[in-house]
């Protein structure tokens, strides 16, 4: 087969191709006839191990944090991570929060975040009195446009937030370099990125704070929970404090002061022994549960690669500096109005797959704040990205039904 890559102009060479692609897969994917088809875009995966060590904290009766389980996460990361100093929050959101605390965050100050991410990376910053200054996605990536962040800091910088979309790794040497040369902070939102990597190093781990997600729909789950990780030693005595409701406890705790008090500012960040022990249970399996998602994603790739020959679907970009951890599988479609009709054809025949988010700059909330500055990539990924189910449980015949109504649509479209 003598297939050029045909951009996304209109193809009609291609046809011919396609359909031999088409026949192609056609064989290796046999007609699915199930009259009930339903995969879900996200299902929580267990390993089984979750309700035995939760009822072991039942019994010991210790239920609020900092216990066993929660220590043992924490080493865990430690171990894995090499990182400085990590704790267990109740979410990615809260750890972002402290670290708006942490970096003392004060009204007036300029933060700048990829305008193509979750509310969170925004609000932790917005409710310490910040002005966020967005920055566009890359235009062969949903992650922060690494080259335009030097355009966008002024005297009031004080902090860039990064998020690591897709697990996919963002240019980290490049944002390290603007950040040091302008005395600002780098925090890593890298909620999507457990057990991802820059150049060997984890993802959160190369920012001067970086935070984890353990929320049902990421790779490993705890429900609502998520990580503080902390790579500059200035930080954490401080975070230990603002973790606890701006009280020295840990250090009570630990025998180091006779009694406690109220020392700082802080809130109630760390999450109940439940919610570690639920968490421990899929950490010992991690190593299972990414060699999966892995497989999947692959096979994704494997059978989609071909959409992009043709000119019909841009695939997931991984940089080469960047080992992804198969948090997501998208695709990106030349135009909306392709996005929304492959959607809509999928979800009618039961294949749940979605978009992602509205570009932040553009929200009900934000957008008579933003300086007008327009934002096209992120634009482009508001209306073009479509995420396909992927999870952890995902067997091998539901992930044929998707790839099939994916082929079968653009055979559709083409004939
Ligand atoms: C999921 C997610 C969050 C929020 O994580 P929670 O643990 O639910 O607070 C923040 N940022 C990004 C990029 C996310 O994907």
């Amino acid at each position: 087969m003598d297939i050029q890559f045909t951009g996304y102009q209109p193809i009609q060479k291609g046809i011919n191709a396609m359909q031999l692609v088409f026949d192609k897969v056609d064989k290796r994917l046999p007609q699915n006839k199930e009259e009930q088809i339903n995969i879900p875009f996200n299902k929580p995966y267990m390993t089984g191990f979750e309700q035995k060590y939760i009822n072991d904290v039942l019994s010991t009766g210790k239920l609020s944090g900092d216990g066993t389980y929660t220590k043992r996460c924490q080493e865990y990361f430690k171990m894995m991570y090499d990182v400085k100093e990590c704790f267990l929050t109740t979410s990615c959101s809260d750890a972002l929060e402290m670290s708006a605390i942490l970096l003392d965050i004060q009204e007036g100050d300029e933060v700048i975040v990829p305008s193509y991410t979750f509310v969170s990376s925004a609000n932790a910053f917005i409710m310490r009195g910040a002005k966020i200054v967005f920055a566009d996605s890359r235009a062969d990536h949903p992650g922060i446009d690494e080259d335009s962040l030097e355009s966008l800091i002024t005297e009031k910088t004080k902090a860039i937030v990064v998020v690591h979309y897709a697990g996919v790794a963002c240019d980290m040497d490049k944002v390290m370099d603007v950040a040091d040369r302008h005395n600002i902070y780098v925090v890593e939102d890298a909620a999507q990125a457990v057990d991802a990597y820059y150049k060997n190093k984890p993802l959160g781990t190369i920012g001067h704070l970086g935070t984890l997600s353990f929320h049902e729909t990421k790779n490993i789950v705890s429900g609502e929970g998520g990580m503080l990780l902390i790579n500059d030693d200035r930080f954490i005595e401080r975070a230990e404090i603002i973790r606890e409701k701006g009280t020295n406890r840990t250090k009570f705790m630990r025998g180091e002061v006779d009694k406690y008090g109220w020392v700082d500012i802080g809130s109630s960040y760390l999450p109940n022994e439940m919610t570690a022990a639920f968490l421990y249970a899929q950490l010992e399996q991690l190593q299972k549960i990414q060699a999966k998602r892995i497989a999947v994603w692959n096979r994704y790739m494997e059978e989609l690669k071909e959409l992009e020959v043709l000119g019909f679907a841009q695939m997931p970009k991984v940089h080469d500096y960047a080992v992804h951890n198969a948090h997501m599988f998208y695709i990106v479609l030349p135009d909306h109005d392709t996005e929304e009709r492959l959607r809509k054809y999928l979800v009618s025949s039961g294949v749940k797959a979605v978009f992602h988010y509205n570009p932040l700059h553009n929200s009900k909330y934000f957008a008579d704040k933003h300086d007008g500055r327009v934002l096209p990539n992120s634009e482009k990924y508001d209306n073009c990205l479509l995420r396909l189910p992927l999870y952890t449980g995902m067997t091998t015949s539901e992930q044929k039904v998707v790839i099939n109504k994916v082929w079968r649509f653009f055979l559709r479209e083409h004939k």
